[in-house]
């Protein structure tokens, strides 16, 4: 499985705002949009006057910023697009759904992992279980009832702890009943657009695919 392995905090200072993608250091003064709040690149602070982006640059940049949060490539992303548009409801409010029901973002949702690119680490290193059978595939779609656990052997490792003890005692959400102490999560239900707190335009990026 491929994954981006540039800098990571070069794609926030591209997107121009914060996406935490990882963890804690996002919180911290090390982040790289509190040490260089400006694009990457040759000419990223020379304060040069940009044009006014068009509609189809908005919308590129929404797509990117989406799809850099979640981790995912553009194939696969173009077929998350496709099964959103294939279920019932809002496209755009469906592609978050999907987006929020893959395994390695329910781990850093239900405080078993850091960020999404360690729990996807997690997965693939084949510490984490779904309905008791390891998983290693961090995109695995789950489904209402799902139960998301650390594997017995892992349930002590260092991120996972770190993880657990720096969530402390975080809010719950609707949909998805975590249980950090004994590194479960049961997914209640798909989520709604209003559980899911990450500020984007999908339908733009909806938009984006229709041209
Ligand atoms: Fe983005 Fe986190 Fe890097 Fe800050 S530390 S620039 S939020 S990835």
């Amino acid at each position: 499985m491929s994954r981006y392995r540039g800098p990571v905090c070069r794609i926030c200072r591209r997107e121009g705002r914060k996406l935490f993608l990882k963890g804690q250091r996002c919180y911290g003064p090390k982040c790289g949009m509190e040490k260089k709040a400006y694009p990457p690149g040759q000419f990223g602070d020379s304060g040069r006057r940009r044009r006014r982006p068009s509609d189809y640059c908005m919308q590129l940049r929404e797509k990117q910023r989406l799809r850099a949060i979640y981790g995912v490539f553009e194939k696969p992303f173009r077929k998350y697009v496709r099964d959103a548009e294939r279920m019932e409801g809002v496209a755009g409010e469906n592609l978050l759904k999907l987006l929020e029901c893959r395994l390695d973002n329910v781990l850093m949702r239900a405080s078993l992992a850091a960020s999404r690119p360690e729990a996807r680490q997690l997965v693939t290193h084949g510490h984490i279980a779904v309905n008791g059978n390891k998983v290693t595939v961090g995109s695995f779609r789950l489904r209402p009832g799902d139960v998301v656990g650390v594997r017995e052997k892992s349930r002590d490792i260092t991120p996972v702890a770190a993880a657990v003890s720096a969530a402390g005692g975080q809010a719950q959400l609707s949909w998805l009943q975590a249980d950090p102490e004994n590194r479960t999560a049961t997914v209640l239900s798909l989520p709604e657009r209003t559980d899911i707190d990450i500020d984007i335009d999908e339908q733009t990026i909806i938009e984006f695919y229709s041209r």
